[in-house]
């Protein structure tokens, strides 16, 4: 596997590799990688010649400094996994390369769709990943880069930002993946301990029982949500952010309707957890 650190290195890599007639895949994380983040390198795969991992942990998009400061950092780890499962090339480079000192720019996202849920809890979290891709798509220029809908407001924000913004790159979506106990892998779980990992599956457990209650017939939002609401009520250890159900473009429904998503962000021992399902 190829390991770049520097911009002109990554950029060169690309040129070399287009001007063979590949076409090149970039699949952004920022590390502490788990089978969530393969899952989206094997679909960049098998959707192009030539595949980028990209590791930065971008400090615009925390909007809290303790967050920031405690999110997992794995570099070693990571670069074995990724070799593991055949990965092209990771791009890691430093933050002085994405952010020089005299930086001082800012990409705005979708006023509409960066509104609710994440952009109304996390201020500014939406432009620091919209600057930060914009510049790692710039840096780059691929064919295709992957999200996961693990987290969904972030992946319509991003097709957003590319139809509106003209990039020439086609983002792909790829499902959200679950630990055996329903929970949404993710970087953060790293920082649970045993006995509220198991607790955190309560999160998925919830969604389900709203969406079936959906199946059943029920269409009342109020009371879908309060279902989600109910069950995560019998531990107090969960303190709910928000539960919302919107349709593809994030507008909150009073109506659910199949296709509708489910969305949930809740602390648990200190820990910022994210979910949603399709109705
Ligand atoms: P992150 O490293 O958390 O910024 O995530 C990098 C990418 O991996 C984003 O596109 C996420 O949506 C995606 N991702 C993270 N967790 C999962 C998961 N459990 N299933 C699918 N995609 C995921």
């Amino acid at each position: 596997m190829i390991i770049a650190r520097r911009n002109t290195e990554i950029r060169e890599i690309v040129k070399s590799k287009k001007s063979n007639g590949n076409s090149v895949s970039l699949v952004p994380t920022m590390g502490a990688l788990h089978e969530g983040h393969l899952s989206l390198i094997n679909l960049a795969k098998a959707n192009s010649q030539f595949v980028i991992c990209y590791i930065f942990v971008n400090p615009t998009q925390f909007n809290n400094p303790s967050d920031l400061e405690k999110y997992p950092r794995t570099l070693e780890t990571d670069i074995e996994l990724l070799k593991d499962i055949d990965c092209d090339c990771l791009f890691a480079p430093d933050l002085d390369c994405i952010y020089p000192d005299n930086f001082d720019c800012e990409v705005l996202p979708s006023k509409t769709l960066s509104a609710p849920m994440e952009g109304l809890h996390r201020p500014g979290h939406f432009a620091g990943v919209c600057t930060v891709l914009a510049k790692f798509f710039n840096i780059v220029d691929p064919d295709f880069a992957v999200f996961g809908e693990k987290d969904f407001q972030q992946l319509r924000i991003v097709e957003q930002m590319v139809k509106d913004l003209n990039f020439p790159t086609q983002i792909i979506r790829a499902p959200l993946i679950r630990e055996e106990s329903g929970l949404a892998l993710s970087s953060r779980n790293q920082r649970l301990n045993p006995s509220d990992r198991k607790l955190a599956a309560q999160i998925y457990f919830a969604l389900e029982s709203s969406k079936q209650l959906f199946l059943e017939g029920e269409t009342e939002v109020k009371k879908l949500v309060n279902q989600v609401q109910t069950v995560l009520a019998q531990s107090p250890d969960f303190e709910l952010e928000y539960v919302e159900i919107t349709d593809e473009n994030l507008v909150a429904q009073t109506d659910a309707k199949a296709g509708n998503r489910i969305f949930i962000a809740a602390w648990l021992s200190g820990i910022r957890l994210i979910d949603n399902l399709k109705l």
